[in-house]
């Protein structure tokens, strides 16, 4: 027997030993199927005949070992490694979440091998009269007799049913295929004629064919980012090299792939969260085997195991949603450019609005700016404007000189957008009669009034209830929406402009599979349009027909505790007036607020975000906030407050007189109750990261061990982002 040291999907920081008889050893990589206490667990082999392992004589034997082949190649795992160390959690319950679902179930991958049909000795000699009656079966039967077909290729074509029954009929076998890296092409479609600045941003990025380098391409809406990647991945696609695309979770349409495909005539796959499990597990493998050439999406994409990856691209690298917000709190930007570095391939962010982290970043040399000042396509970027609503007559909380523009752009077939960044019909109901306001019973927060659904939810906890007919202070009936969300600013707009058409583009009116689609097939049919909705409308869509957009309320932004708020309101508001104007004359956005004189909203207006971002920048130095500094987040909840405030102050005692360590709280969570426990925080920033680390360190290899950290729900957030 030997000994192999097992990484397990379990909260404890260690690994775990276990027997294999000597014949049955799996390389390092390998999955294996453990006895773990009363459970069975599958765990990633680690390391073989580790030599300080425990008394050989205690160790249990392996059940199984699942893998001949490592699941995870030696990049993944040093990656893997990596992020486990940075980000301090468990290394096992780290590798095991790079995984797709059937394989950390501890599936075989064989039986998910891609399969294809052939006609069986039977169906080879069939009389073709035997088939007369069924057309279909018919169809497929001769399509057969021409070649094989692969699975998804007769899929295209044939109904699942129809092949069983030529399956079931014996006429029709099916085998395995292993999957072949994709062909390089002969030739690929011609791209656009590139603008000066961004031929010279494409041959930037191909000079770093083959070596590390990270570049920051800094592109207003519109100035052609999007084209720079395709021609970039064109030249990799020659020598058969594969692509990474990452994109924020609902940037990823429909239309980015079919922009990819229009352009690329190869295997092109996406990842995201709406994958059954064996669609994940097909495109694992397709990365693994080199049959995918271009993979686009969500965060999480970043740990596919690509046989050949020769290039990163992060679009919208700003977006909050490449950072994970429980658990393992990674962020994907940040991890890619370390897997780039151990690809020795470039790797390529790109934004309109960049973070003020890869700004400064792209400031001290680390990495290579490529700026894309003007459009593309020659247009002018819209232009703001600032509606005063303390000097305007309001209807449906619009100004009637916002009503004016709207009805000056319809009538000229134009599209017009409103956002307004908040779904439901309006954030609380309230009592006509005592000012009582409806709160989740959970949280620290209103319940949002959903007139379609007939609730009041919580958009925190997502608790649902019916709508009450009475107050619930002095009883009376009085009971009356309060403030707009997008489902009354669209049923208001229905009223306003009962002739036009209105599409709502929000969480709640593209919940249905299909909806989004459908919703931006009509923004891109011609004519006049409303468009309602929330961020989901600022994330990177093209939408030629909209010449106006006016911003409803962001008011509740401009004072936020969180420093971060400026930075991210600069950019939704960029971004969204970024939807304007981008198919011919000049594009407009109001944007409506109590507080025009605001030094934040003049200083975006005035200056734009290019110009924004480097002031705020230099307010974070000398502030000495991030990026200059360093920082980690404690969270703790528990339905006890005192618990909470009890753990972190145990862990701010700790490192009160660390030299170069400052500390922040323990206070409690903006949110300070959430779905019935309190939150609180405790926040540590240092100049040197290595003192930062080392701290976290110190402190995890303590608080194991007490006994309130038991009574806490805690996670430790390095690099947060929402604090
Ligand atoms: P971004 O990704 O920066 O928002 P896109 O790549 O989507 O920009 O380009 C915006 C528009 O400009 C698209 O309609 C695109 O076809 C067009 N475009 C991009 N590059 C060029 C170019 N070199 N010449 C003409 N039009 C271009
Ligand atoms: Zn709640
Ligand atoms: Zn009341």
């Amino acid at each position: 027997m030997i000994v192999i040291r097992v990484a397990l999907p379990v909260p404890l920081r260690q690994h775990f030993d276990y027997l294999v008889a000597k014949h049955l050893v799996p390389a390092v990589g390998c999955r294996v199927l453990v006895p773990f206490g009363s459970r069975q667990l599958v765990g990633i082999v680690w390391q073989v005949a580790p030599d300080n392992s425990f008394a050989i004589n205690k160790l249990k034997t392996v059940i199984n070992v699942i893998d001949q082949q490592p699941v995870l190649p030696p990049l993944l795992r040093n990656l893997l490694s990596f992020a486990a160390e940075y980000y301090h959690y468990p290394l096992g319950e780290v590798l095991i979440s790079a995984l797709p679902a059937l394989l950390r179930e501890g599936r075989n991958l064989a039986d998910y091998q891609p399969l294809a049909y052939r006609l069986t000795p039977a169906g080879k000699i069939l009389e073709s009269s035997v088939l007369r009656r069924a057309k279909q079966q018919h169809a497929l039967w001769q399509a057969l007799q021409q070649s094989d077909l692969t699975e998804s290729m007769l899929l295209q074509q044939f109904s699942r049913a129809i092949l069983n029954q030529l399956l079931k009929k014996e006429l029709v076998a099916a085998y395995p295929v292993p999957p072949v890296p994709f062909a390089a092409p002969d030739s690929l479609a011609k791209g656009l004629q590139l603008t000066p600045n961004q031929a010279l941003a494409v041959t930037a990025i191909n000079q770093a064919k083959g070596r590390f380098e990270r570049f920051l391409i800094e592109g207003v809406t519109g100035s052609g980012k999007t084209e720079v990647y395709l021609q970039c991945i064109a030249g990799l696609l020659m020598t058969q090299q594969q692509v990474l695309v990452i994109v924020p979770e609902i940037g990823l349409t429909p239309q980015t792939l079919a922009r990819f495909q229009a352009r690329f005539d190869l295997p092109i796959l996406c990842w995201h969260s709406a994958l059954t499990d064996s669609e994940r597990l097909h495109c694992w493998q397709q990365a693994a085997t080199g049959a995918a050439a271009i993979i686009i999406g969500t965060r999480s994409a970043l740990f596919l195991p690509f046989m050949k990856l020769g290039l990163i691209i992060i679009d919208e690298e700003h977006d909050q949603s490449l950072k994970q917000q429980d658990g393992f709190s990674y962020h994907a930007r940040d991890l890619a450019i370390k897997r780039a570095a151990l690809e020795h391939c470039p790797i390529v962010l790109g934004s309109a609005t960049p973070s003020l982290e890869s700004l400064y970043n792209a400031d001290s040399q680390r990495f290579i700016h490529l700026d894309l000042p003007d459009r593309a396509t020659g247009h002018k970027l819209p232009q703001f404007k600032l509606v005063d609503l303390k000097q305007q007559v309001l209807q449906f909380g619009l100004a009637d000189i916002s009503l004016a523009h709207i009805r000056k752009q319809l009538s000229l077939g134009q599209q017009v957008m409103l956002f307004l960044n908040r779904r439901g019909f309006a954030p609380a109901l309230s009592c006509q009669e005592c000012g009582w306001l409806t709160e989740c019973h959970r949280c620290s927060a209103f319940t949002t009034y959903h007139k379609q659904s007939r609730q009041l939810i919580c958009h925190h906890c997502g608790a649902s209830k019916a709508i009450p007919r009475q107050c619930g202070d002095c009883g009376s009936t009085q009971l009356i929406p309060l403030g707009q969300g997008t489902e009354q600013l669209e049923q208001n707009l229905q009223t306003l402009f009962p002739d036009t058409a209105i599409t709502r583009l929000d969480r709640d009116s593209t919940r249905r599979k299909g909806a989004l689609h459908s919703a931006l097939d009509d923004i891109h049919s011609p004519g006049a349009r409303l468009i309602v909705g929330t961020q989901m409308l600022a994330k990177g869509h093209h939408f030629p027909n909209v010449s106006l957009v006016v911003i409803v309320d962001v008011d509740g932004a401009l004072y936020s505790s969180d420093f971060r708020a400026p930075e991210q309101l600069a950019q939704l508001l960029t971004q969204v007036a970024g939807r304007a104007g981008r198919g011919g004359s000049q594009g407009t956005v109001l944007l409506q607020t109590q507080y025009p004189e605001h030094s934040l909203l003049q200083d975006i207006i005035q200056n734009g975000y290019a110009a924004f971002a480097r002031s705020a920048l230099l307010e974070r130095k000398h502030t000495q906030l991030p990026p200059y500094q360093y920082l980690a987040l404690f969270r703790a909840e528990a339905h006890d407050t005192n618990h909470c405030q009890q753990w972190l102050t145990q862990l701010a005692d700790l490192v009160h007189n660390m030299p170069q360590l400052q500390l922040l709280g323990p206070i409690p969570s903006p949110l300070e109750r959430r779905a019935g426990k309190y939150r609180w925080q405790l926040q540590l920033y240092s100049i040197n990261r290595t003192v930062l680390h080392n701290a976290l360190d110190t402190l995890l290899a303590q608080l194991l061990s007490w006994p309130l950290t038991r009574k806490v729900k805690w996670q430790l957030d390095v690099d947060p982002i929402d604090l």
